[in-house]
């Protein structure tokens, strides 16, 4: 296990500057609208759907739009940078559709923390709650936005109880709003002792920023309506007494959330909350690896795949890996060694989603993501350095939960069909398995609308129709043990036996009742529930 995050003085600017970090909602929370605010503020105009791949005429955001409107999916914009003050962003997104995804999990292990988004009238839901249990996983930092302020919302406590509550966090006010729904006219920035007033007659001006002198100054009566004040410093003085003051350290190690309140489409408490992922939130950290841990700020570069995204073009069979830099320095045309085959790998073109201007960037720091066109030898868990044999870990796979048979609607298709599932299961969009008896192949996904977006994808990007049907089996386990005990389990359970695409054995039933004689009757066989990507 790693260390808890901490932030190092001592780390080189160009790392220490560094916030890597996801958006975590529940769908229509403003997820979107706080992204567009998030580079609006930040200056950059690029994101993934613009940035030029291997040898292509540049693509533009809209074909990448109407993909993403087809596919049902988010597809783009995988991951931005953009400067904001002395600070660099890496925003990676998380899939948008609601199906928990391993992709959601996998992106966040690419990240140092995460923002999470609530609608100040609906408060955690569910999506919200799940992935939140993702990020403890990880002991992940998280800093809370609570957003349409500008609509009728809770009573701000009510808010902050029910987070603490449903999600056992500690919850410390950063900014207390003034107002509610029409009223609201801005927050008291808790931590700055500033006073932020809402435009609403321009959506993209910043707020003004009023330098307050303690809640007893009087330029609040200036700026505010007498009954607003009064409330204000009487919930401040109650927030204070019962809720925990902010403390960097349990913020860094994921026991305490500051939260900011604000309207994100009002473009109304985002850069407070920007301030709060450059002043709180982690730099880049230490990532775990066989046989050491990988430091961000040692001079070799080294990086793992947490993403590939095939097909980003129907046309053009490439793929982009997704990098996450956890060391070094990283030049454009650098030799780097892929550490599964040994083999060396000149990066030359990889892919950035930078801001501003700057359309090639020629170099990444540990903390960027850096996307790497490749012809599908990179795939999700594979680890790239200066050329030791380090494997980053921690990157899992899980057994799907539901598994159905994929069939070609043109028989004669069925090869085609294969390399197309072959395919999706290397870019980790679903689990295939080829039964050691019969025909076709088991699909495997954790949620259902993924079947409808293979389908879909299969379609677009193949020219293929598919048929999923229902499969006689219900659970899948990776199965290990030694050759001997391996071979023998396999010739007495032939009928639930197959292969996933990398080879390895998998078990097939629809009984828990099987997995525990298996686990009885074959005690030099372990079956497990997820294996990690290597
Ligand atoms: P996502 O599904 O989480 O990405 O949410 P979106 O950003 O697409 O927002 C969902 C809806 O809420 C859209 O209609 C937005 O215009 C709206 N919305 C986003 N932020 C605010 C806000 O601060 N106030 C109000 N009233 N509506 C908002």
């Amino acid at each position: 296990m790693l260390d808890h995050a901490q932030n190092r003085p001592d780390l080189p600017f160009e790392i220490a500057r560094r916030r890597t970090f996801a958006i975590i909602s529940h769908p229509d929370a403003g997820k979107t609208t706080l992204t567009e605010k998030f580079l609006l503020f930040g200056g950059a105009i690029q994101m993934a759907g613009q940035v030029r791949a291997k040898g292509e005429a540049r693509r533009t955001r809209s074909d990448f739009m109407q993909m993403e409107k087809d596919r049902g999916i988010s597809v783009s914009a995988s991951a931005m940078s953009f400067d904001f003050k002395t600070y660099r962003f890496n925003l990676v997104d998380t899939p948008g559709h609601s199906d928990f995804s391993e992709d959601t999990y996998r992106t966040l292990t690419a990240v140092d923390a995460a923002v999470m988004v609530i609608d100040g009238a609906k408060g955690v839901e569910s999506q919200t709650q799940k992935l939140f249990e993702v990020c403890r996983l990880r002991d992940l930092p998280i800093l809370t936005f609570c957003n349409k302020m500008d609509r009728e919302s809770r009573d701000t406590f009510d808010i902050i109880d029910e987070i603490q509550e449903n999600l056992a966090i500690d919850i410390t006010p950063a900014s207390w709003p003034i107002g509610m729904g029409r009223e609201f006219v801005g927050c008291y920035d808790m931590l700055n002792d500033r006073l932020e007033l809402m435009d609403r007659a321009d959506r993209n001006k910043v707020a003004a920023s009023i330098e307050i002198n303690g809640l007893d100054d009087p330029k609040l009566d200036q700026h505010l309506p007498a009954p607003l004040v009064a409330k204000l410093r009487e919930e401040v003085e109650m927030a204070r007494e019962l809720l925990p003051g902010l403390d960097r350290q349990a913020v860094l190690e994921g026991h305490m959330s500051p939260i900011w309140f604000g309207s994100a489409i009002n473009s109304f408490g985002v850069k407070e909350l920007m301030e709060g992922i450059a002043a709180y939130g982690p730099q880049p950290q230490p990532q775990s690896a066989e046989p050491r841990q990988i430091a961000p700020e040692e001079d070799k570069v080294a990086g793992f795949v947490f993403k590939v995204q095939a097909n980003m073009d129907p046309k053009h069979r490439d793929r982009v890996a997704f990098l996450r830099m956890a060391s070094g320095h990283f030049k454009r045309g650098m030799k780097l060694t892929h550490v599964r085959s040994k083999k060396p790998m000149t990066v030359t073109n990889p892919v950035l989603f930078l801001a501003s201007d700057r359309e090639l960037a020629d170099e990444a720091w540990a903390g960027d993501i850096i996307g790497i066109p490749n012809h599908g030898q990179l795939r999700i868990g594979d680890t790239l350095t200066e050329g030791e044999a380090l494997r980053v870990t921690g990157i899992p796979s899980f057994a799907p939960e539901l598994l159905q048979t994929a069939r070609a609607g043109d028989p004669l298709k069925s090869k085609h069909l294969e390399k197309a599932l072959m395919q999706f299961a290397e870019e980790g969009a679903a689990k295939v398995f080829k039964p050691v008896f019969g025909s076709g192949f088991i699909v495997g996904v954790v949620g259902a609308l993924q079947f409808e977006v293979l389908a879909s994808r299969i379609e677009l990007e193949y020219g293929l129709p598919v048929r999923f049907e229902p499969s006689q089996f219900t659970s899948a386990r990776w199965a290990q043990g030694d050759r001997v005990a391996l071979d023998a389990f396999i010739k007495a359970n032939q009928a639930h036996i197959a292969h996933d695409n990398d080879g390895d054995v998998v078990y097939l039933t629809r009984l828990q009742w099987d997995i525990d004689r298996i686990e009885r009757d074959f005690p030099d066989i372990n079956l497990t529930a997820t294996k990690e990507m290597m």
